[in-house]
């Protein structure tokens, strides 16, 4: 049994208990939270509302402002714990979660990285997104950021769950598989096969809902399929979709443009990305070479070989456009109309293109191209290629056009958020999700929203492949760290 289904099975098992833990605490307050282990929280909810009322019995009862305040106390309180044997406890999430876009339990998966254990870690990975590789390629990490305990030296929870997906996926051979809960007769649609659609997908036709995925390039993947395979590896990447598209109960369909979506479907997930690219506003003579750079990563010109390439944009995307034709030969310079420190792109994105080979001249704004010269405010320069990074939008035309179709519509991704990072599209995509569980009555199966409490792990020993800096455990797993 694959780690996900496990994950998915036990915390099923903890919904349903925590609905039977809700109905005994309807009886007898603080017997729910009994029943799921937490004990002492339910004697004292039971202490809290029982014994005021033997109080009142002992010094005889009579109708007072006193009475009256205390019975309203008391019923506030019996709601309280009702509601508090529903939910369960919250967790105390720590510093690095919190500022991850996907909220990984970051903590708990390095538990069991820690422990060598691989199948535990992919499955916890699991419950907040099926891309524990392709995030740990390409997320900008602001946990890292965010680690309390070295700032100076962070755990390196990136490259973490990178090693993560590398080991399992390679160790693995990916077969279809039933869904993790009973088939359902409710039918699905999403419309996009970036990673938002095939997280929602993966979501939801665990929980036993049939989907079809609709996507209107040849293979599924969206945006990320333009990144350069020097930062990430295609052929995993291919394989952690086809994983998590392994379910019988999801359907492809590539090269399908959709217009109208059929009634036949209970609900539809609008995940088309925005991949419409930022048009230059400026004043353009002649017929300057220009190329957007979707088309440029998916097909760049040949030969580059000391061609001279200008990049507008300071963005990922034009970091991506700069190290590959910097790569093919081209004589490459960025042009930012603001400062270094402003500019969007990773750090290391930034220091690894400085090194290959790439120029970035800052406080430039273009004003106006003729021919194959473009002048800026900071001087005038000739190029082969012209290549405007200057980001996308999402296409609001088609989406609403989508909206006005369906009743039970759900946006998800960029398509919800504009555009954003691929954790937050893999978050997006699994609260999309959810809202349709939500819609379809059918939240009781949505295992992916509980989490999980981490224990301590045990002291590691021998041989781990997770090991990767010196410091290897947080404070909120329980250890100090190691140096
Ligand atoms: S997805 Fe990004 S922010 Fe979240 S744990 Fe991974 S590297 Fe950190």
């Amino acid at each position: 049994m694959l780690p996900d289904r496990k994950v998915a099975l036990k915390n099923y098992r903890e919904l349903k208990l925590r609905k039977k833990a809700f109905v005994f605490s309807l009886f007898i307050p603080g017997l729910g939270q009994f029943l799921t282990g937490r004990k002492i929280t339910g004697l004292a909810f039971f202490t809290l509302f029982f014994f005021p009322f033997y109080y009142l019995y002992l010094i005889g009862l009579s109708l007072n402002y006193g009475t009256i305040s205390l019975l309203i106390s008391q019923i506030t309180l019996y709601i309280l714990q009702a509601w508090d044997a529903l939910k369960s406890a919250k967790r105390e999430t720590s510093p690095c979660e919190d500022f991850c876009p996907a909220k990984v339990n970051i903590p708990a998966f390095m538990g069991k990285c820690e422990e060598g254990n691989v199948e535990g870690a992919w499955g916890i990975f699991s419950i907040y997104s099926p891309f524990p590789f392709t995030l740990g390629e390409i997320c900008h990490a602001p946990c890292e950021e965010k680690c309390g305990i070295l700032p100076e030296r962070p755990l390196r929870i990136r490259e973490v769950h990178r090693e993560l997906g590398k080991t399992f996926l390679n160790q693995l051979e990916i077969k279809r598989r039933p869904p993790f809960l009973p088939l359902t007769d409710k039918k699905v649609a999403v419309i996009g096969g970036g990673i938002a659609g095939i997280t929602a997908a993966y979501y939801l036709a665990s929980a036993g809902i049939h989907v079809d995925i609709f996507e209107k390039e040849n293979e599924l993947g969206g945006t990320l399929n333009y990144i350069p395979n020097f930062k990430l590896d295609k052929e995993l990447f291919q394989k952690e979709i086809a994983l998590a598209t392994s379910f019988n109960c999801i359907r492809i369909f590539t090269e399908k443009e959709i217009e109208s979506i059929p009634k036949t479907y209970d609900a539809v997930i609008v995940a088309v990305g925005s991949q419409k690219e930022k048009q230059l506003e400026i004043p353009i003579q002649g017929t300057p070479n220009i190329i957007y750079p979707l088309s440029f990563l998916k097909n760049p010109p040949r030969p580059l070989t000391s061609k001279k390439i200008v990049i507008i944009g300071a963005g990922d995307t034009a970091f991506d456009v700069a190290r590959l034709s910097v790569r093919l030969g081209a004589e490459t310079t960025i042009f930012y109309r603001s400062s270094e420190s402003s500019m969007k792109a990773q750090r290391k994105e930034i220091s690894a293109a400085i090194k290959e080979g790439v120029k970035i001249r800052t406080n430039c704004q273009p004003e106006k191209i003729k021919d194959n010269t473009i002048i800026f405010s900071c001087g005038q320069v000739s190029f082969d290629y012209l290549i405007p990074a200057i980001g996308f939008e999402k296409d609001e035309k088609f989406i609403n056009q989508l909206r006005s179709n369906h009743p039970n519509v759900v946006l998800a991704g960029d398509a919800e958020n504009g555009m954003s990072n691929a954790a937050l599209a893999s978050y997006s995509g699994k609260l999309a999700a959810y809202k349709v569980l939500k819609m379809l009555k059918l939240q009781d199966r949505a295992w992916f929203m509980v989490d999980i409490k981490g224990k301590k792990p045990p002291k590691p020993q021998g041989e781990n492949i997770f090991l990767v800096s010196e410091s290897s455990l947080c404070q909120h797993c329980g250890e100090k760290v190691r140096s």
